[in-house]
């Protein structure tokens, strides 16, 4: 595993003196550069020269298992995501067993009779999805989208639309309060079709099912929508080897200190093992389950809560497992530096892959963006412009459109796709949202003449993706 110093000079771009200098000073071994380093020194490495480090788990070879689908509930405010969630919190064997008593630490699982399970993150909304997706946290396998059958599709209804299409996350629709005199499941599923959503009754692959969060109806036809999802998904696991989790929930207990709930992504977590969770690190002292239950380990889907951590991390950071304390303090000591280093130079972000063998020719630059204009008629004018300037290197993809200023929720697309966003004749967004974007490192163009709008479209173009024009 692993890769040489003299890949990890090529992709950082650092000299190979420079790489074996830096392994001098943090204590480690110097090699020839065609000696393999472990991950771990090469993600410490590369920090040192100001690159941030994804680790990309190889699970070639190994044993792949079936494993539960995780599950986001998203849609517009008021129309049932707290009490959906919470309603199927009640439906779990487990909630059962600890006599209705159930905690929110921000994920739980559903054991259905057929001994498959579901598990749902416990916190409602696309804010927490994207500000997962900007960190990187890939945890969602299906989302759930709430839609009232007495209010039909809003605002927040087709911004979930597009968080879930821009992270390539399947949608189910769950049309709530059914129970209500006023309910119209059908003009529901009207406008989830002229939005362009496939839906299942008019020939697509999106399942809608009717349900009532507070009347517990149809409950068990959503977890079998869901079931059905996650078949089509064929989700599958490695369950050996050291675990990949994330964390969707941190807090502080007076008594047992930071505690983090994570989702296991692949392998097993073990009580005894020494982790980095992003800048935090410790070693793993308890892992409890989600009725409170002290466990072995972890395994894929399972949502556990780690007790051992020195610091508080952050939703959406990743847990690492390391060889020795000693591993783990370096690696939290380099990533809080780098994060230092980053909050000061916003701009110069530079990632790299490892291990990442392929050297792949240069592909298309994809530009993500986002349309917001007066009315709808802009929308779609705007719309065509900007896709007017796809060619062979460059491919702009409008990832959401809406009508109306710049919102929140836009900055928070924006940033968990890297996208700009434009503006067509829309006030200039409030203080609040502009000092957002900066801070996101956001670009927003406004204009009000399509020829400026695609003026400025072409300079980011062109510095986004050099030589293209
Ligand atoms: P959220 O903002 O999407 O999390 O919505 P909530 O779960 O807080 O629900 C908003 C309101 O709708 C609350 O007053 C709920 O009691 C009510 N509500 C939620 N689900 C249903 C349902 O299935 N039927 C009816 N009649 N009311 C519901």
């Amino acid at each position: 595993e692993g890769m040489t110093i003299l890949e990890l000079a090529k992709r950082t771009g650092a000299s190979i003196g420079s790489l074996q200098e830096i392994m001098k000073n943090v204590g480690e071994k110097v090699d020839s550069e065609f000696d393999p380093i472990s991950v771990d020194v090469a993600e410490l490495v590369a920090m040192e020269v100001g690159v941030n480090v994804r680790r990309l788990h190889s699970d070639e070879g190994a044993v792949l298992q079936p494993r539960a689908p995780v599950v986001t509930v998203m849609g517009h405010v008021d129309h049932g995501k707290t009490s959906l969630l919470d309603a199927l919190r009640q439906t779990s064997v487990a909630a059962k067993e600890a006599g209705g008593i159930t905690q929110h630490l921000g994920a739980f699982v559903v054991d259905m009779p057929s001994g498959a399970s579901i598990t749902f993150l416990d916190t409602p909304g696309h804010a927490a999805f994207s500000a997962m997706r900007a960190r990187g946290a890939a945890v969602t396998d299906i989302v759930v989208l709430v839609v009232a059958a007495d209010d039909g599709v809003m605002p927040q209804t087709l911004e979930a639309i597009s968080h879930a299409k821009a992270a390539s996350v399947p949608i189910v629709v769950a049309i709530n309060k059914c129970d209500k005199p006023s309910a119209d499941p059908q003009r529901v599923r009207i406008q989830l079709g002229s939005e362009g959503l496939p839906l299942e009754d008019l020939g697509g692959d999106v399942q809608v099912v009717e349900v009532s969060a507070t009347s517990k109806i149809g409950l068990d036809k959503l977890e079998e929508a869901l079931l059905l999802q996650a078949e089509m998904m064929d989700l599958k696991a490695r369950i050996d080897g050291p675990a990949q989790a994330y964390v969707v929930e941190a807090r502080l207990d007076r008594g047992r200190g930071p505690l983090a709930t994570a989702i296991v992504k692949s392998g097993t977590l073990l009580c005894g093992q020494h982790i980095v969770v992003g800048a935090a690190w410790g070693r793993i002292r308890t892992i409890r389950d989600m009725v409170g239950r002290a466990t072995e380990s972890g395994r894929p889907a399972m949502p556990v809560e780690i007790e051992g951590l020195k610091g508080l991390p952050m939703a959406g950071d990743d847990v690492t497992v390391v060889g020795s304390e000693e591993r783990a303090r370096m690696l939290s000591a380099g990533r809080k530096k780098k994060l230092e280093k980053d909050r000061l130079h916003k701009a110069s972000e530079m990632t790299i892959d490892i291990p990442d063998a392929s050297e792949e020719a240069p592909k298309r630059v994809e530009l993500p963006i986002i349309i917001k204009a007066d009315v709808q008629g802009t929308v779609q004018a705007v719309t065509d412009a900007v896709r007017s300037m796809n060619n062979a290197q460059v491919f702009v993809n409008v990832i959401h459109v809406g009508v109306g200023p710049i919102s929140e929720s836009d900055i928070d697309l924006a940033e968990a796709c890297g996208a700009c966003i434009v503006g067509f004749n829309i006030r200039n967004p409030p203080t609040a949202i502009t000092n957002a974007a900066n801070q996101a490192n956001i670009k927003i163009c406004l204009h009000r003449v399509i020829y400026h709008l695609l003026e400025e479209m072409g300079t980011y173009i062109i510095d986004k993706a050099p030589g293209t024009f």
